[in-house]
């Protein structure tokens, strides 16, 4: 997760390690960048501080390979930490792109490719209306504000390790005891941003059971990752989801799902595919981003009908923006939706299989202690000896130094990880053999350098 325990850098490689690359162009860049821009990037998790070295500023991309300024080519399993589920640069996306930038970039005013993006989202997702956003923060703030406009209430439940954006009233961390409202997670936002917000552990049922029966009437919404990918993957125990739906519903309060990063990603319909078109049920609310923008800033929220509905101009609860709905991002989205058909989820599970057993096979094999987790098509690792991770206090348990020693060895094998240790893996449909091979090569020297990290 985004705010998770920081250090330094690391020590060399062991000996027999994988070689450096140079990263003099790099260097000179984030030089610079960090002259005119707060720690040189922008968005923190770029920096590389949960691993130390120097970030690799990228040059350019195509299909699953990124190559840097300096000339490295690496194999990318962050995919732009999620959008980019059918590789980088694929030729019809950039050909639709370019044929949309031809006709001007932003109108403001309606266009066709909104609203057939809208329509490609609701036939596949749990939603019978949507609005457009430029960032999945702004989707949850949306969200949690017609939730709250909606039921007339003011309190917002979230669980801890699940991150909606930068909103402040999720930017909260537990109080004193569970049932008791938040603190802010961070510095800027006021204490009453969060005081409206109680923040329960992952998976634990009789935690949600307790606010609900402490609150009566006061819950506008409960908001959750569809499937937690933000503290690495910690998928709901089976039924956990449908049993927040119910549990809801039956206090009239709205269930809001944010599958921003799920969305599109780990299956065809997100996560809901996974749990409630199976055991069939709906969310109030859904939140998108990530795949849905085809790497442009798009994010959407939606949901029932009746509640869309209080949305201005239809109805009372305000919201808006200048680039919403733009007709590149909307463009980018619906051909990448488009394209992604159950083959290319089929390629992507298959991959990310062989990934995900490979990894842990190496890792095994160097005695590092790890558990893999997964939800769909997307999965992470967590360097823990503590076992299966079910909430953020487990994933905390997660050996970090460990880990960046294994990101460093990995990307100096030519494979760019998350440079951090709470993070999911994505792959593309443009993983291919070669690609997933370089993978696999660079997998049992990395653990070795994990190993050694431990020792
Ligand atoms: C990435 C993410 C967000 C925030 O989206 P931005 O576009 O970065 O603002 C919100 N929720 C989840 C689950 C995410 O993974």
């Amino acid at each position: 997760m985004r705010g998770c325990p920081d250090f330094a850098r690391v020590g060399p490689l062991s000996d027999n390690g994988p070689v450096p690359r140079p990263t003099a162009a790099s260097s000179a860049l984030f030089e610079r960048a960090r002259s005119v821009t707060p720690g040189g990037v922008n968005s923190p998790v770029r920096a590389f501080n949960a691993v130390g070295g120097t970030p690799r500023f990228i040059r350019s991309a195509a299909g699953a390979w990124l190559t840097d300024v300096d000339g490295n080519e690496y194999v990318d399993l962050i995919c732009s930490w999620g959008p980019m589920l059918l590789g980088h640069a694929h030729p019809e996306v950039q050909a639709q792109v370019a044929a949309a930038v031809a006709r001007g970039t932003s109108y403001g005013a309606p266009t066709e490719p909104e609203v057939e993006l809208a329509e490609e989202i609701v036939a596949r997702a749990p939603v019978e209306k949507v609005r457009f956003v430029s960032s999945g923060t702004e989707a949850t703030m949306s969200a949690i504000r017609l939730a709250r406009g909606f039921t007339g209430r003011d309190v917002v439940v979230k669980f801890a390790g699940c991150y909606h954006g930068h909103v402040d009233a999720l930017l909260a961390s537990a109080g004193s005891g569970l049932a008791t409202f938040a603190v802010p997670g961070t510095p800027g936002v006021p204490a009453s941003s969060t005081e409206l917000t109680l923040v329960l552990p992952y998976n634990d049922r009789a935690a949600v059971e307790k606010v609900f029966a402490e609150y009566p009437d006061r819950i506008a919404c409960l908001i959750t990752e569809a499937s937690p990918g933000n503290m690495g993957v910690v998928p709901p125990e089976a039924g956990f989801n449908a049993f927040l739906a119910e549990t809801c519903r039956a206090h009239g309060a709205l269930f809001v799902s944010d599958e921003v990063m799920t969305g599109f990603r780990v299956s065809r319909q997100g996560q809901w595919g996974l749990d409630g078109a199976v055991e069939g049920w709906r969310p109030d609310l859904v939140t998108f981003g990530k795949v849905m923008g085809g790497g442009f800033p798009a994010a959407a929220f939606g949901g029932r009908a009746d509640v869309m509905a209080r949305l201005a101009p239809e109805g009372p609860v305000y919201q808006a923006g200048t680039l919403s709905g733009n007709p590149i991002a909307t463009t980018a989205g619906l051909a990448t939706l488009r394209l992604a058909t159950d083959e290319v989820y089929a390629h992507i599970g298959a991959a990310a299989e062989t990934v995900k057993s490979a990894a842990s096979d190496a890792l095994r094999q160097a005695g590092v202690a790890h558990v893999v987790q997964a939800t769909g098509t997307m999965f992470s690792v967590f360097f823990t000896a503590s076992g299966r991770v079910r909430d953020f206090d487990d994933a905390l348990t997660t050996d970090a130094s460990a880990y960046a020693a294994f990101f460093h060895a990995m990307l100096d094998a030519g494979v760019y990880l998350p440079p951090s240790a709470y993070e999911a893996w994505f792959l593309s449909s443009a993983h291919d053999d070669r690609a997933v091979q370089t993978v696999l090569d660079a997998l049992p020297a990395a653990a070795r350098a994990a190993a050694a990290a431990q020792a």
